[in-house]
């Protein structure tokens, strides 16, 4: 299935020079938003993976059906002062402005195996403050997965260099 086919491109959103890859055409359809969980997920199917870990908000919609599928639990990254319990908090520099990501503090368990999930990886700084958060509550990381890469933001690569295997279904290039 051709799933980069029901990925919609929309040029200059949120900023003018910003090609905004809309993964809501994906998800709307039905075939594809199965192919798509179905590709995520197979890859971890005897990873020992304990807790998908979702970052807001397209995370949570691919990390919820990715967590059913493997048959582990979910944990939500939100953005600044969306979670109701104690946090601890993580500044990131986006492709477009910068942002804190924050976990429940008593979210993960200690050693707990994570998969970390997202719709798109870029400049990579919103998975690296989300690998430095689980890191930091004492689990680990095995993957982070994606649904599309622009690999010409170098985002993969970082990832990958701080001991973190990616896994994506797509490329787009440029920015
Ligand atoms: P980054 O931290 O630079 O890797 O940016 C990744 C995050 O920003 C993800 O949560 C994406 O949803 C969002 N994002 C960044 N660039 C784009 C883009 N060109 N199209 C859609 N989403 C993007």
């Amino acid at each position: 299935m051709d799933l980069k086919s029901l990925i919609r491109t929309i040029p200059n959103y949120p900023k003018e020079g910003i090609m905004f890859r809309d993964i809501t055409t994906l998800l709307a359809d039905a075939q594809g938003f199965k192919a798509c969980i179905d590709a995520l997920s197979s890859k971890y199917e005897s990873a020992n993976i304990d807790v998908v870990v979702g970052i807001e908000a397209r995370g949570f919609i691919l990390g919820g059906a990715l967590a059913d599928h493997l048959g582990t639990g979910f944990v939500p990254l939100r953005k600044k002062g969306k979670l109701p319990g104690k946090t601890i908090g993580q500044d990131y520099q986006l492709e477009y402005g910068v942002d804190v990501l924050e976990i429940h503090e008593d979210a993960l368990e200690e050693g707990g195996r994570v998969l970390l999930v997202d719709d798109l990886i870029a400049t990579g700084g919103t998975a690296e403050a989300g690998i430095k958060l689980v890191r930091q509550v004492g689990a680990t990381v095995v993957a982070a997965c994606f649904v599309i890469d622009l690999p010409d933001l170098g985002g993969k690569a970082k990832i990958e260099n701080m001991d973190v295997p990616c896994h994506v279904l797509m490329e787009f290039e440029g920015d």
